[in-house]
Order: structure tokens, then C-alpha cells, then sequence
């Protein structure tokens, strides 16, 4: 992709990207959400590392380097994808050890890992760990469709930047129709598209849902033993799948503002294994119950 479509495609975060290059602060760890033009900026900014011929700090998409960076055929920039639907361990830490400590072409390396929910959590450990050794000049972009996938506390250990939406825009958006401001940025946060928003915001069952998963929230990180029988009120809303899994998107969307408390963390990962938990066909209820009885009681 060419620098000026990336641009049109993202232009907050190419700009972003733009004066953190600029200033030579890139993080060690970023993950992309969204499919929205991720992997190009991704593979964009591994190229910027390597280039022989910047243009300021983007890549020609010319040279030697940069050319082999877009075939997938240069040995310091490794693209990493799911094989048979998984990540495994093993793979990555083969990469890991063939990488060693210094790069090939030069001193820095990159890993664009694709599809990083379905790297298992050892693997994640593994690649996050190099990135705190105090000499490492290795950079890891994770992508993912969908980060409600991601381990919150892989998550935590990056640098979010997402893809498909504008979170902002979205929310003004959904405030100038007559939303209140907290009901509009929890709506724009909760949509994976445009049309998720807009069918959303005349939903009573929607804001019904948002309430009871407030006041649960609240119950939970007051440690109060009432959210046992708020597990009961919300699971009675929630006759379907689809809509069971609202619930666990907005419940996450709720605990992780809360992510600066221990508790909240807590929380949070307890909430992601209710989920796996559910997804393995416990029931919501029984789920969030455990949930509860782990974070609360023993958290
Ligand atoms: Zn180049």
C-alpha cells in the first residue's frame, strides 16, 4: 500500500505514527485492532526501521530493504500466522531463539504477529518478555479483529491503537442525536461498526442491559455479595446467545475503566475466563457466578 493511501485510510493514526517516528519513540509493543488497514501500517512502520531511502519517516517502498519487507522475505522483520487456527508456543520461541539477540540487517528486529488472539498465552508471554529486557530493540505489533480476545493482561503490556472506527468521532456523533455524553462514548465504545451505533441507540434492551451491568459493576468492586443476585437479574434479560454476549462486551467495557485498581484488574480477568468459560458452553449464569466467587471472594 502506498504511504498517501495509509494516509486517506487512517489518518489519525498515521499522524500519530507520524510524530512518534518523528520524535523516535516507538514503543516496544503495540496492538492493532480492527482489520482497517492494520497490517499495512503495521508493515509500514517496520519498513521506516530498515529503509535506505526515507522520504521523512516513512519508507520509499523501493529499496532493497523495503521491497523484501513487503514479500514477507526480509530476516528481521517476521510476520507471524496462525497455522491449523493457533499460535503455538514452540513456534515462537523458535523464532525467538533463531532471532537471538541482535538482528541480522542490523540491530533492530520486528514482529508483526496476525490474528494475535489465537496465540496461545505462553507464546504472548514469551515475546513480551524479550521486550523488557533493558538492550532490546525488538518491536512487536499484534493484530487482531477483535481485542475482547485478548488477554487482558497481554493487553495491558501494549499500546492499543485501533482501526476500524473512530471511537471520538463516533461518540460526538452519537451525543449531536440526542444521547447523553456517557451513554454515547460507552455505545461508540461497545459498536464494531457504524450500523452496530445506529440500530443500538434506540434500543431500550440495550440501555436496560447497560444499567444492570453498571450496578453489577459497582456490587463487584464494592466486593458486595449482591452481585450474586444481580448475575440472576441480568441472566433473566438475556434469553439468547447474541444477547449473552452483549452483556460480557459491555461488562468488559466496564471493568477495564476500572483497570488502574487491583480489583478492577482482577475483575477484568476474571470476567475473560467467565467468557471462555461461557464460550465452552457453561451457562452465562454459572459463569458469571464463578466469576464472582473468584474475584470477590478470594480476589
Ligand atoms: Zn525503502
Amino acid at each position: 500500500m502506498k504511504i498517501d493511501e495509509l494516509r486517506n485510510l487512517q489518518p489519525q493514526v498515521f499522524e500519530r505514527f507520524e510524530s512518534i517516528l518523528a520524535q523516535n519513540k516507538l514503543n516496544h509493543a503495540y496492538l492493532f485492532t480492527g482489520n482497517f488497514a492494520s497490517f499495512d501500517m503495521a508493515q509500514t512502520i517496520a519498513k521506516s526501521r530498515f529503509c535506505q531511502d526515507k522520504k521523512g519517516v516513512w519508507p520509499c517502498g523501493e529499496c532493497r530493504a523495503c521491497r523484501l519487507i513487503a514479500e514477507e522475505d526480509f530476516s528481521d522483520v517476521i510476520v507471524v500466522r496462525p497455522q491449523n487456527q493457533i499460535i503455538k508456543t514452540e513456534r515462537v520461541r523458535e523464532l525467538l531463539k533463531n532471532f537471538s539477540q541482535s538482528g541480522v540487517e542490523g540491530n533492530e528486529q520486528v514482529f508483526i504477529i496476525c490474528e494475535a488472539e489465537k496465540m496461545h498465552i505462553n507464546a504472548a508471554n514469551s515475546l513480551l518478555k524479550v521486550i523488557e529486557e533493558p538492550q532490546s530493540e525488538v518491536y512487536i505489533f499484534l493484530l487482531t479483529s477483535d481485542e475482547n480476545l485478548i488477554l487482558p493482561t497481554i493487553k495491558s503490556r501494549t499500546q492499543v491503537f485501533h482501526f476500524p472506527k473512530n471511537e471520538s468521532d463516533l461518540s460526538s456523533m452519537l451525543e449531536n442525536a440526542g444521547m447523553l455524553k456517557d451513554q454515547a462514548s460507552l455505545l461508540a465504545a461497545f459498536s464494531q461498526t457504524l450500523e452496530e451505533a445506529e440500530s443500538l441507540q434506540s434500543s431500550q434492551f440495550f440501555f436496560d442491559l447497560v444499567g444492570l451491568s453498571q450496578r453489577f459493576v459497582e456490587l463487584c468492586l464494592s466486593r458486595n455479595d449482591m452481585a450474586f443476585l444481580q448475575v440472576a437479574k441480568l441472566t433473566s434479560l438475556l434469553d439468547d446467545k447474541k444477547k449473552q454476549d452483549q452483556a460480557f462486551r459491555i461488562l468488559e467495557i466496564l471493568f477495564y475503566q476500572q483497570i488502574q485498581t487491583a480489583l478492577g484488574r482482577t475483575c477484568l480477568d476474571g470476567l475473560f475466563h467467565a467468557r471462555k468459560m461461557w464460550q465452552a458452553n457453561v451457562s452465562f449464569q454459572n459463569a458469571l457466578e464463578y466469576m464472582v466467587l473468584q474475584s470477590i471472594e478470594r480476589g
